[in-house]
């Protein structure tokens, strides 16, 4: 192709430069490279910004071409579809007004005003559903339009009493707003919205659409003002894709932790008490010590030792350490005799004063010191979630105090902790390094040493990561672990930070080989992250159904009637007497009806005790999942249950076999 003066040079994403004549659009440039491109096109990225498929291309512009199941195609396809939600629902309802419509991670949902009229209900949903894919079926074109007149645009707004629109338009009429409209094959006009787009070039690419539920909300997500209704929804590109995803999300639901809270008496919070404060109970509280004692045999084997501090401390402390002026807001703090005191949101400062109390040299450098130190931070009380957000948890915190030589080999034996940790929870993981922000402190000197050393450390055990530049924190670069469960979602797991403000604020050094005063490197690091989030993260990759290491109750004996209530009593304390957490049910209810009921509850073992097991002096076992069953004798039970928990083992080596 030759260039004209009127042509337009664009690059593609395999920088090779196509010309194109001058006014061409995406759509354009799609069909000019294959007519197949054209039709699964939906959507352009030009200079890294998504825009619909019909803008008009500029000379030397960067375009992709934005197709059907391209990771981005997503978003313009959920948000296209809260359009078509806003214009069914305004025929169907035709009392209710606008608000906004967004794509979200998974789908979308609009906001309508309904009050004066029928409110919207979920039996409403599977007809607007359906009215929705007929109006997707008919094919209409999206356009655009500039509002060029945006105070003739303000008065229909308001005259048809789209009030929120008005205010919208109000807020935008200096970013050259634009309005969005569907055209039916005879060009004509259906339905328009005020909005910035971009949005697909055409409804018929919308079919496998569910609207999954209605709510209230308030406009702006404001309780002072005025009360709307919310319609959520979920789109995929294909049906496969709709159905797989309901099914991730059923399954999502179903591991719930504030669901299982509830049917495994887990946790409880109490509006009484405050929210986002944890009232952990008997089952949830064997899971967690049952995690610490673990965290803290790992923790000894790799050198730390642990210390305990108080929750609280006055306020000068805060000052030295700085959060008085940058964490103010999250600190919650009391006043007593005229001394004010602070609730401890972090640990950091209790350690120091622990390293900082008697002078230390470089002989007895590292110093690692752990605590199971619970901290209290102020989130909104909109945002507590179950264990997820919180506002008093406990974190596995450590820090540690090394020399310059020592913190490569530092960082590695945290992130072998990790890893051993990680691995006995059946958890994967990935590594992010964040490197140096704009509003770093410290020097240029301590920044490239800290990253030099953090890539070192990673590259010399072989691990692969992904570079976040600029993502640190303004004291220092961080690795972050993400997890991922059992069912493939992601987690916040352990992070590791280097410090390089609170050894300045407080003076740290110690004395070098040439008795010299130097500075330590700080490293914070911790790996649950906080008992509440390694609890849910727990409850959740588990479904409830703990490994027998974790699980609340291990073992429950079931006698097959009254006259077996002795042998079975007399098991349980053997089983105790060994460090089971054994216990029986001596109710007087069908054995079907208990064995049921323990499965239920995930607990592992079943132990049947009845006139045969009596007789041989045996126990027949059942496992939680699965129909078979294995007689053993009582000490090769307890021989193989031991090893079982001392392996931390993820399945039952018993009965694999078996079920
Ligand atoms: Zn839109
Ligand atoms: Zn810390």
């Amino acid at each position: 192709m030759t260039q004209s003066t009127q042509d337009i040079s664009i690059r593609l994403p395999d920088t090779s430069i196509r010309n194109l004549p001058k006014g061409s659009t995406g759509a354009d440039l799609a069909k000019s490279i294959s007519p197949g491109l054209y039709k699964k096109a939906v959507a352009i990225e030009r200079n890294g910004e998504l825009e619909d498929l019909t803008a008009a291309l500029n000379d030397g512009d960067e375009v992709k071409i934005v197709c059907v199941g391209d990771k981005r195609s997503y978003e313009v396809l959920r948000h296209t579809t809260s359009h078509v939600l806003a214009a069914v629902v305004q025929s169907m309802f035709p009392h209710a007004k606008v608000g906004v419509g967004p794509a979200t991670e998974n789908g979308f949902f609009y906001d309508f005003r309904t009050e004066g009229g029928k409110a919207i209900s979920d039996d409403d949903l599977a007809n607007i559903e359906k009215e929705m894919k007929k109006f997707s079926s008919g094919a209409y074109e999206l356009r655009q339009e500039p509002v060029t007149d945006v105070d003739a645009a303000l008065k229909e707004f308001r005259a048809k009493g789209e009030i929120y629109k008005a205010e919208l338009l109000e807020e935008h009429r200096d970013h050259n707003p634009t309005e969005y409209y569907f055209v039916d094959n005879n060009g004509k006009r259906v339905w328009s919205d005020f909005c910035a787009g971009p949005h697909l070039p055409n409804t018929k690419f919308i079919k496998a659409i569910k609207l999954t539920n209605v709510s209230g909300t308030n406009w702006r997500g404001d309780v002072t003002k005025d009360a709307l209704q919310r319609i959520y929804g979920t789109v995929w590109w294909t049906d496969e894709e709709l159905e797989q995803y309901l099914k991730r999300k059923q399954e999502a639901e179903a591991r719930d932790h504030r669901r299982l809270a509830k049917s495994m008496d887990l946790f409880s919070t109490h509006e009484l008490a405050g929210a986002g404060l944890i009232f952990w109970h008997p089952n949830l509280a064997t899971v967690r010590q049952e995690l610490e004692d673990f965290w803290k045999k790992e923790h000894r084997k790799a050198g730390y030792e642990f210390v305990v501090t108080p929750h609280i401390a006055k306020s000068e402390l805060w000052d030295t350490s700085g959060h008085n002026s940058f964490y103010k807001d999250n600190m919650y703090s009391l006043k007593v005799d005229e001394q004010e005191y602070v609730l401890k949101p972090m640990n950091c400062p209790f350690h120091i004063l622990i390293f900082q109390n008697s002078k230390k040299s470089y002989r007895e450098l590292p110093v690692r010191m752990a605590e199971m130190g619970t901290v209290y931070r102020n989130e909104a009380s909109g945002a507590v979630h179950g264990l997820a957000r919180v506002r008093g948890f406990t974190q596995d915190d450590a820090h540690i105090f090394c020399t310059r030589e020592q913190f490569v080999s530092e960082i590695q034996g945290v992130y072998r902790l990790i890893e051993k940790i990680y691995g006995t929870l059946g958890l994967t993981f990935t590594v992010e390094l964040s490197t140096r922000p704009a509003d770093a402190i410290g020097g240029a000197e301590i920044w490239d040493f800290a990253e030099a050393g953090l890539k070192k450390a990673l590259a010399e055990m072989n691990v692969a990561y992904e570079l976040n530049p600029g993502d640190g924190a303004f004291y220092g670069p961080k690795i972050d672990f993400k997890l991922k469960d059992a069912i493939g979602r992601i987690w916040q797991g352990a992070t590791i930070q280097l410090d390089f403000n609170l050894p300045e604020r407080f003076k740290l050094s110690y004395t070098n080989a040439d008795s010299e005063a130097e500075q330590p490197v700080m490293i914070h690091r911790a790996i649950f992250g906080s008992m509440e989030r390694i609890s849910m993260v727990m409850i959740e990759h588990f479904a409830g159904a703990f490994p027998t290491w974790l699980a609340p109750t291990q073992v429950i004996v079931i006698p097959v009637t009254d006259k077996h209530n002795d042998y079975a009593k007399k098991l349980v304390d053997e089983l105790i007497d060994e460090g089971i957490r054994a216990t029986v049910d001596q109710r007087s209810e069908r054995m079907n009806y208990k064995i049921r009921e323990a499965q239920e509850a995930q607990i592992p073992y079943m132990l049947i005790v009845g006139d045969k097991e009596m007789e041989h002096k045996t126990v027949n076992i059942r496992y939680r999942r699965g129909d078979g069953q294995l007689e053993l004798s009582l000490e090769d039970f307890l021989n193989k249950i031991r090893a079982e928990v001392k392996a931390r083992a993820m399945e039952s080596a018993i009965v694999s076999s078996q079920s």
